[in-house]
């Protein structure tokens, strides 16, 4: 099937399965939001960026990371000759997490029985996209792959085997990084930046040719 055939295919899939999310109430946050954020960009990205939650304007807006912490993700993504377009973002969770602070919405931590629940639709994105790496963006969606013991200031920037076998990298989160000043700003991007580097070198990395079946052997 041509590229052009499957990404079609694909976007179909995911329209699908993002009118189901859009239908979910296995949450109470599915109840408190205002649209569901299914998650955006190329259906045949070869890197796929996973967030923690969909923050005020993402609930908004219903696209993942348009705010804020959005804009930066764009340039950390350019950095390394990405155009947001060419991968695929989404989130641990397609609902923004709330606290009802008894004047205003405030945003939280997915808590872990709503990762639970919305693991399956994770799954399914990874399976659909297979993408060639997945970028986790802050502790929890790290956490979602590497398990709860891991340590996003200790074991980010290393590869992991995530589902399907798709290597795993994780960095700082961008809303994290904003709240940083100063010199650990700093610091922080630099560290960031080699996270960054050892994901387009993943992508640059030669995609193995695998064979494809024999239906016939030759054409006359
Ligand atoms: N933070 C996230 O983790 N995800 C978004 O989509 C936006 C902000």
């Amino acid at each position: 099937m041509s590229l052009l055939l499957e990404r079609a295919r694909r976007a179909r899939v995911i329209a699908a399965n993002a009118a189901v999310v859009e239908a979910c109430r296995k949450c109470a946050i599915g109840s408190t939001r205002t649209n569901s954020v299914y998650g955006e960009g190329d259906p045949c990205a070869a890197l796929m960026v996973v967030g923690e939650g969909p923050g005020e304007t993402e609930d908004k807006l219903g696209r993942p990371f348009v705010g804020r912490a959005g804009e930066l993700l764009d340039k950390m993504l350019a950095a390394i000759d990405l155009p947001r377009e060419d991968v695929f973002i989404c989130n641990t969770v397609k609902c923004r997490p709330t606290l009802d602070d008894g004047r205003r919405l405030r945003n939280r931590a997915p808590d872990p029985q709503e990762m639970k629940n919305c693991r399956p639709y994770l799954d399914l994105q990874i399976d659909l996209i297979r993408p060639r790496a997945i970028l986790a963006l802050g502790a929890p969606a790290a956490k979602s792959f590497m398990g709860e013991k891991f340590s996003i200031t200790k074991q980010r920037g290393q590869w992991y085997d995530g589902p399907l076998g798709i290597p795993v990298i994780a960095t700082f989160h961008p809303a994290y990084i904003l709240r940083q000043t100063g010199g650990e700003l700093t610091a922080m991007k630099r560290l960031v930046h080699a996270d960054l580097k050892a994901v387009r070198a993943k992508l640059d990395e030669p995609v193995p040719i695998v064979e494809a079946p024999v239906v016939q052997d030759t054409l006359f």
